[in-house]
């Protein structure tokens, strides 16, 4: 059953909501309402949510959304900053039990645990809240992008949107593009366009080291035109600088040093990273990447 009837009676809900609070969305906390039920109720679909799912939604705002998850999953949690909305939200949803409502910064609260996360995002927090969710443990996540963000999940290899977060995405979950949102689904209308992401998360994946190759892609990614041997050798200069001794010669002869990193595959940074650990060794290896060794 669709959660909003129409997108009448949504619209209705954002400006009576706005009309009450007394407020002007603020465009620094992202606050772009929904007001197309076919958006909504289509996520809800592609959530495909079960009695027993345990849901966060990051940005609450005033409902949209929340709305159609409280009489759907066993529990759902609500991440919102914005301490006017949350008043607003406590109160719109106070008939669920099952609703807990988190007043804050949802890149800096510690998530619960969950298993699905629907949300609106925020846009200025796509990054950082990516790359938190990726550290947890979730089966499904339904989440709302500005459109050139997402593209990069889907960016090749040697393209301009591979990027850190292309590798990281593709090493932890399966992804899929399911739609792209025109400005107009939005009050007050962005000037971007949007992009609804499917992202399961992977059960397995081809590094055994997690923490490693994640320091390690962080490493290379910060000066991603340069080739690899260029940051090493850079990076082991400063080292020696300080102390450290590296056999410099014997990375050489590793595969992949002539390559500029943007190029890299994931299997190849994978592969790379393996080999490098084995030639350094752990102690000096855990020096390279860490960020606090300048
Ligand atoms: N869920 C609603 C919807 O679907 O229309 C609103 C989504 S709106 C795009 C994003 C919401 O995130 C806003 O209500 C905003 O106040 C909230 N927000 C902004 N920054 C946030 C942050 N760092 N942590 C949690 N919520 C945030």
């Amino acid at each position: 059953m669709d959660c909003w009837t129409s997108s009448f009676e949504l619209r209705k809900h954002v400006f009576d909501s706005l009309k009450e609070l007394n407020i002007t969305p603020s465009s620094q906390r992202g606050q772009n309402f929904l007001i197309d039920s076919n958006i909504i109720n289509y996520q809800i679909k592609q959530a495909d949510i079960q009695s027993n799912d345990i849901i966060l939604e990051i940005g609450g705002g005033i409902g949209n959304l929340s709305n159609c998850l409280v009489n759907r999953g066993k529990k759902v949690y609500i991440i919102e900053q914005d301490k006017r909305l949350v008043k607003f939200l406590t109160n719109f949803l106070q008939s669920y039990s099952n609703v807990e409502i988190i007043q804050g910064d949802a890149v800096k609260v510690d998530l619960p645990e969950f298993n699905k996360c629907i949300s609106n995002l925020p846009y200025q927090i796509s990054s950082p809240i990516t790359f938190k969710l990726l550290e947890h443990s979730f089966d499904l996540a339904i989440l709302m992008y500005q459109r050139e963000f997402a593209d990069r999940f889907f960016a090749k290899p040697g393209t301009k949107d591979y990027s850190r977060i292309s590798v990281m995405i593709n090493l932890k979950a399966d992804c899929r593009n399911l739609k792209t949102v025109k400005p107009s689904s939005f009050y007050p209308q962005p000037k971007i366009f949007s992009s609804l992401v499917s992202i399961t998360k992977k059960e397995e994946m081809i590094v055994e080291d997690n923490d490693s190759f994640t320091s390690f892609v962080r490493f290379l990614f910060t000066n991603k035109k340069k080739t690899v041997r260029t940051i090493l050798i850079n990076k082991i200069k400063r080292m020696e600088k300080q102390g450290s001794t590296i056999e410099r010669k014997t990375l050489d002869s590793l595969q992949f040093m002539g390559r500029r990193v943007f190029t890299m595959s994931l299997e190849e940074l994978a592969e790379f990273h393996n080999q490098i650990k084995e030639r350094i060794g752990e102690e000096l290896w855990s020096d390279i990447i860490s960020p606090n060794m300048k």
